[in-house]
């Protein structure tokens, strides 16, 4: 997708560092972390959000949270606790319109968000 930030970051145009590149599944530091730990999580394919999942995502979606596992296992966040979030639409706060999870682990978080 054309001028689509994490497309071009998945592609190479715009460079990150990828922790993780898998099948249909890559992951990278969020450039302004709001824990000790703040990856996001992202499917290759560009769906613009939640909303425009469609049933053959299902998979791909559910590998989401075996990739969030692993990452959060590797980063000892596993006896401590994260979270796996995804913000969709304006109110949300979403600002990057192609589908991510957050992975925010290393520091206690308040519930529920403001
Ligand atoms: P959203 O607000 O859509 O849920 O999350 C988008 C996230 O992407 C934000 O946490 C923001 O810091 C991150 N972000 C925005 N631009 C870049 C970038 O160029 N590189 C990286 N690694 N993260 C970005
Ligand atoms: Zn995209």
């Amino acid at each position: 997708m054309e001028n689509c930030l994490f497309c071009k970051i998945n592609c190479g145009e715009i460079p990150a560092e990828k922790v993780y590149d898998g099948d249909g599944i890559f992951a990278i530091q969020d450039i302004n972390p709001q824990a000790p730990v703040h990856l996001l999580i992202i499917p290759k394919k560009h769906v613009s959000t939640l909303l425009e999942i469609e049933e053959g995502d299902y998979p791909l979606i559910g590998s989401i949270f075996g990739v969030g596992n692993d990452l959060a296992r590797e980063r000892k966040l596993d006896q401590s606790g994260f979270r796996l979030v995804a913000n969709c639409g304006a109110e949300a706060g979403q600002s990057v319109f192609h589908i991510h999870y957050h992975l925010l682990g290393g520091r206690a978080m308040q519930w529920p968000l403001g």
